[in-house]
């Protein structure tokens, strides 16, 4: 990768809340290519910013990954919950998944009574049968959509990964009804798991992840786009989980998220013992400990506000 695609944003303004106080943070590098970035965050509010201009050549065809159908299916299956618990008595009507992957969330939400549609950037190859006609190719930015169309809008793990969130909210402000909802869940830059272990962080994931955000600097940006009754809760149980248990095993290995590669299938058992003999073997022998002591700090950092992801939810003003 070349040096051009790493942009600084010291001495610039925070993208997100406009303040000039940015400073260092850290510098990790790109489990699949190798390539170091540094990360720098807003004294103002809270957000760490990864320096590229943009990830698009580091998205191999591994990342999208064939995650297991049992896990994808429980996590759509919480989601689907949450989103009935934010609609409340209103009814299914038209929603917005956007950055929907391979369209199994809005599958879920259709199952559920909702009118959903999708975005997606990455390739349509990945997306699942029966989904392509409810999924509009491109960024969510460039593509066009009514005014004051949708009910209700939801990013499950994408807001992370664009160029400029802050004209993302913007536009959701402006394709929502007013009273509609948003519902965004992302990794949390303030958690206890992001503390711990910095560059290891297993939801760092840069540079894939351009904007690690904090819970300050989402509200802050929900506020100044008109949104209200903004909260900010703990997100995905099993992702939370995983950041931990993945984290622990990055520090004990110098191959980087070994267990999530193989739970992906991306590397196989077979492969990661001729590739990776000694981190394989650290791997098998410390996970026994680590699944406990990410179920232990997984409840501690819920129990203190400060689990490895949040979601935050809030309406546009009627
Ligand atoms: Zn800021």
């Amino acid at each position: 990768m070349t040096s051009s695609q790493q942009r600084s944003f010291i001495g610039n303004s925070c993208p997100l809340c406009g303040a000039g106080d940015l400073e260092r943070f850290l510098s990790a590098s790109d489990y699949i290519s190798g390539d170091r970035f540094d990360v720098v965050r807003c004294l103002r509010c809270g957000a760490a910013i990864t320096e590229a201009h943009d990830a698009a050549g580091y998205y191999d065809e591994g990342y999208y990954g064939q995650r297991k159908s049992f896990v994808e299916g429980a996590v759509n299956s919480f989601r689907v919950r949450k989103l009935s618990r934010m609609a409340g008595s209103d009814p299914r009507k038209e929603l917005l998944d956007i950055g929907c992957g391979n369209g199994s969330f809005l599958m879920a939400a259709r199952r559920d009574g909702w009118d959903a549609q999708g975005t997606e950037i990455a390739p349509s190859s990945h997306i699942m049968t029966g989904a392509g006609a409810f999924i509009r190719s491109g960024d969510f930015l460039r593509l066009e959509f009514p005014a004051d169309r949708f009910d209700g809008v939801t990013l499950w793990h994408s807001l992370e990964h664009v160029t400029d969130p802050a004209g993302y909210i913007r536009k959701i402000g402006s394709v929502l009804k007013p009273g509609g909802f948003v519902m965004i869940e992302v990794p949390d830059i303030d958690s206890l798991q992001a503390e711990a272990f910095g560059e290891n962080w297993f939801h760092l994931d840069v540079p894939r992840h351009l904007f690690h955000f904090s819970p300050e600097s989402l509200k802050r940006l929900l506020e100044e786009n008109r949104f209200t009754d903004i909260s900010v809760r703990p997100g995905s149980f099993i992702y939370c989980y995983f950041g931990w248990l993945q984290s622990i095993l990055n520090k004990v290995s110098r191959r980087k998220n070994l267990l999530f590669d193989l739970m992906n299938g991306k590397i196989s058992a077979r492969e990661a013992y001729a590739k990776h003999a000694r981190d394989m073997m650290t791997t098998v022998a410390c996970v026994p400990f680590a699944v406990v002591f990410a179920a232990l700090f997984s409840v501690l950092g819920m129990c203190l506000g400060r689990s490895g992801v949040m979601l935050v939810s809030a309406r546009k003003k009627s």
